[in-house]
């Protein structure tokens, strides 16, 4: 049996509901949303605008790929004085972290790395076979605003897309306002400033060129669910046309950690394997995502139907 697919965004049965409207297959998301879609030379105008205003910033830095681009837009585009803060969560591929060392002195931005503790977030998130990202990405910003607001800063620029919502600009508690410098740019255009800068990135298993843990938790929340935890961010990315669909259905793919990187994430965070929810006995068999298309994975719960 063929899944049927949106002919939108990188969404099919298996991740789901797809509907016939007006002689188009559509997913749930995308019937909600193309309607309300952003337009991204407003967001970007806006985002301009509100640059200009901006003299001095904290750059939330992770050394991956998206907050390399912001850096180098910040200072080239908008020329802010910046400082790059890269909050180190203890599990960082060692690559990124050389990288954000270079490419702070190439663009003779100082640098400040917090080491910080996310093992509680890791762990459960990998025991019960979920994306530890959004609690990651909670924290880490909750760190930046309380530098920002010791170091008097009011604004904190970070390499986010922005797949859902319209503005760029958010104003969090303590009057400090997070910039996404990278909302509405197009994959392709992102892929061109990294090349032009030269920059060699980590090859990691998921979406992310700087951390070890999502390629772990990735495939766990792959076995639980039959897709990527960045499906739905990528679908959005797609349906924005800021992500060709092909490179999106590449990046949904269900990541494959090294035998190394997964032992590494384990043992740092000390998990045996037989406390990972999804890995216990009784669960069903998972459907590899490259398989789907001729077999059913089922809804969004992910679990093999016959
Ligand atoms: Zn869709």
């Amino acid at each position: 049996m063929v899944l049927k697919r949106c002919e939108v965004c990188i969404n099919d049965e298996g991740t789901a509901r797809i509907e016939e409207v007006n002689g188009r297959f559509l997913c749930s998301e995308c019937i909600k949303q193309l309607p309300h879609l952003p337009d991204p030379e407003k967001v970007r105008k806006e985002l301009d605008e509100f640059m200009r205003g901006v003299d001095r910033a904290v750059l939330a830095f992770s050394g991956g790929k998206d907050s390399i681009v912001a850096l180098h837009l910040a200072r080239k585009r908008y020329n802010a004085d910046i400082i790059a803060v890269m909050v180190d969560h203890g599990l960082m591929s060692e690559k990124a972290i050389e990288n954000a060392k270079a490419i702070a002195e190439m663009y003779k931005v100082p640098l400040e790395i917090m080491r910080a503790d996310f093992t509680d977030i890791f762990r459960d998130a990998i025991r019960r076979c979920e994306s530890p990202c959004s609690r990651c990405s909670d924290r880490t910003m909750s760190l930046l605003r309380q530098y920002a607001r010791e170091h008097g800063f009011r604004y904190i620029i970070t390499g986010h897309e922005l797949p859902f919502g319209s503005s760029a600009v958010r104003r969090m508690r303590g009057g400090i306002y997070q910039i996404r410098l990278l909302a509405m740019m197009p994959e392709q255009e992102r892929m061109e400033i990294l090349k032009r800068i030269g920059v060699e990135l980590p090859e990691l298993p998921g979406y992310t060129t700087n951390c070890l843990v999502i390629g772990v938790a990735g495939k766990l929340f792959c076995r639980k669910y039959g897709f990527s935890p960045e499906h739905r961010r990528l679908a959005a990315l797609v349906r924005l046309g800021l992500m060709d669909r092909k490179r999106a259905e590449e990046m949904a793919k269900c990541p494959e950690p090294t035998k190394e990187q997964w032992n590494k994430v384990l043992n740092k965070l000390g998990i045996r394997e037989s406390e990972i929810e999804c890995l216990k006995t009784g669960q069903r068999e998972f459907v590899s995502h490259e398989s789907r298309g001729t077999q059913n994975t089922g809804g969004g719960s992910g679990v093999a139907k016959n």
